[in-house]
């Protein structure tokens, strides 16, 4: 007779020694905080990771041991060669640093009432109510026709001024409240102010007041920037200011772009921290996620694809392509939803993941039947089973809320396509694509440490 026939997964807080508690999880959350307050977008984020792989100071230009390639500012896939050849597969761990946001349109000035104001089009799943009458940030880059790129970023600074889509008054909202939520916010009208100071501007009838020349004025003395270079920008709203601790007891985190910078936090770290491999490792950041993967930056490009070509005429002559695919394993590294304790009804209890808890394994996602989802072999959940039990980590099993509820997808069948090994891990999340998810501490540090021993 075996003593424990019955399962049950483990608190971090059953498993973590009060060391490892009060330093270890502690000094990883600070660092965490510190990221997740600098990088609101996908260019910020590749950005912080050059940066911090040139920190290093082991990273070699081309294809030496350890290298990093960039794709187009927006993605960013990091290599370090291992003991056994190539062919025999690669540790592959890749999350995704886009998030939900609004973005402006390419035309986007205006002016109504006495407001400057842009139009925008939101960027992948957002709740649109969750966007109103909260302070913004203004972050992307603006190309002008001779390729300089200007950088922008207003609102970050405890000195800077935000920008905000308002929200209609709960006096006049009463036809909005009748209608259906997805009908009640419409995304035309999700237009962010930018000022109200108007310049005479002389005209043929005489002075008038123009707030939106105004403002181009200002982005022209501040930038050098003029009306038409808006159509070669990228310009991003996104919820100012910075990531927090959350609770009384401060054992959450909270802060915006979590899923999947969360993930991406924890697989740059666990790359710094496993060097001489066994297999060889990459580690791949991609944008366009949450858009469906489509486009050259993203899971469905063919750019690790070439990137492995490369390695191959470098190291190891011969080898195949596919045969490196084919013996990968890898980790779709993306967030989980926590259950929600106002929403339990929407989880099957038996198949849901708590903060708490350690990272999610996620066998498959998809919808309705598993249609669109990445199945992972039962063979493969056993492999990292050993891998996570052999080292005590805490973790756990879901899936995305009750059957026929709703659904989701992660880059994980666009790998799965190379034949390789593939299934999701990750931390859960509350609130997932708010302004203002919620992740816990100690999952952090767990989510780390299942890296740490797959890369490894
Ligand atoms: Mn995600
Ligand atoms: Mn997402």
């Amino acid at each position: 007779m075996s003593d424990n026939v019955e399962y049950r997964s483990r608190s971090c807080y059953e498993v973590f020694s009060e060391r490892v508690l009060k330093e270890e999880v502690e000094s990883m959350a600070r660092e965490y905080i510190q990221f997740l307050s600098s990088c609101k977008t996908e260019r910020e984020t590749v950005g912080w990771v050059e940066e911090a792989c040139l920190n290093q100071g082991r990273f070699s230009q081309g294809m030496g041991d350890v290298f990093y390639r960039k794709i187009k500012e927006k993605t960013i896939v990091l290599v370090r060669k291992g003991r056994r050849p190539l062919k025999e597969g690669m540790r592959l761990i890749g999350a995704h640093l886009d998030t939900p946001r609004i973005d402006l349109k390419q035309h986007p000035l205006y002016e109504e009432c006495e407001l400057a104001l842009a139009k925008t089009h939101y960027y992948g799943g957002i709740r649109k109510h969750q966007w109103f009458s909260i302070p913004l940030a203004l972050h992307g880059v603006v190309v002008k026709i001779d390729g300089r790129k200007v950088s922008i970023s207003i609102g970050e600074s405890p000195g800077d001024p935000v920008v905000v889509i308002s929200d209609l008054l709960p006096h006049l909202a009463r036809r909005q409240n009748q209608k259906k939520l997805s009908d009640a916010f419409e995304a035309e009208k999700m237009n962010v102010i930018l000022g109200s100071l108007p310049e005479q501007k002389e005209d043929e009838k005489g002075e008038n007041k123009c707030v939106k020349l105004a403002i181009l004025n200002l982005l022209y003395s501040r930038y050098g920037i003029i009306e038409e270079d808006l159509y070669s920008a990228e310009l991003q709203l996104v919820p100012a200011g910075p990531a927090r601790y959350v609770g009384l007891d401060a054992s959450l985190i909270g802060g915006y772009g979590q899923d999947d910078r969360i993930c991406v936090f924890c697989a740059l770290r666990a790359f710094f921290d496993t060097p001489f491999p066994e297999y060889t490792q990459m580690v791949v950041f991609w944008d366009k996620e949450e858009i469906g993967s489509e486009g050259a930056t993203s899971a469905q490009s063919r750019v690790i694809e070439y990137l492995v070509e490369e390695m191959i005429d470098a190291w190891e002559e011969k080898t195949r392509p596919s045969q490196v695919f084919l013996n990968t394993k890898a980790i779709s590294a993306d967030v989980h939803c926590a259950m929600d304790p106002a929403y339990q009804d929407l989880h099957d209890k038996l198949n849901a993941s708590l903060l708490g808890y350690g990272p999610v394994f996620c066998k498959f996602t998809g919808h309705r039947g598993k249609i669109g989802a990445n199945d992972a072999t039962a063979e493969y959940i056993a492999f990292l089973r050993a891998l996570l039990n052999g080292k005590d980590i805490p973790w756990q099993m879901a899936e995305l809320g009750k059957v026929d509820e709703g659904g989701g997808g992660t880059v994980a069948k666009f790998l799965a396509r190379y034949g390789m090994d593939v299934v999701d891990l990750g931390p859960p999340v509350l609130g997932m694509h708010s302004p203002f998810e919620v992740s816990s501490k100690v999952d952090l540090y767990a989510t780390y440490l299942s890296y740490v021993e797959f890369l490894r």
